[in-house]
């Protein structure tokens, strides 16, 4: 088994789409190892983001990702990063295959309703940014 972070993003969570993203995870074949509801503040989401720390759009993606709460979540499943990121779709909607979360629920490139790990190494650290051994069932 293995596993992937999720952030489900501010502009999902105040569409009221977290029940229906959920849905579609857990349909999916993923096991909820750990979920919350939190608002990241400036310098924790310039942290989760800071490889993109010289790109153009890292200031509009720090205030994007500090505008509303979001729900994080640890998910787990066999090959759980890369079925993650079939599952949520291209970063840019448009390109988003269709049936995928982005595809469904995003508006752009930026705000694009959905997070998902990179990388095995990269969901680890990801997962512990969020939760503490305590709150990983
Ligand atoms: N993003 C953006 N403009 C871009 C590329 C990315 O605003 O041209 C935002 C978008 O919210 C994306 C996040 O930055 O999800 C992280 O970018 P990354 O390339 O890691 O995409 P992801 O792994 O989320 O598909
Ligand atoms: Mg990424």
């Amino acid at each position: 088994m293995s596993i992937t972070l999720t952030m489900i993003k501010p502009d999902a969570v105040a569409a009221g789409h977290t029940g229906k993203i959920m849905d579609m995870i857990i349909q999916a074949g993923f096991r909820i190892q750990a979920m919350k509801m939190t608002r990241l503040s400036k310098e924790k989401a310039e942290e989760f983001y800071a490889i993109h720390r010289e790109r153009p759009f890292f200031n509009d993606l720090v205030a994007f990702m500090t505008e509303g709460p979001i729900v994080a979540a640890i998910l787990e499943k066999e090959n759980a990063v890369d079925d993650f990121r079939k599952l949520i779709g291209a970063t840019n909607p448009e390109k988003a295959e269709p049936g995928t979360i982005r595809k469904l629920f995003a508006q752009n490139i930026e705000r694009n309703a959905i997070h998902g790990s990179d990388s095995d190494a990269n969901a680890e650290i990801e997962a512990r940014f969020f939760f503490s051994g305590l709150e990983r069932f």
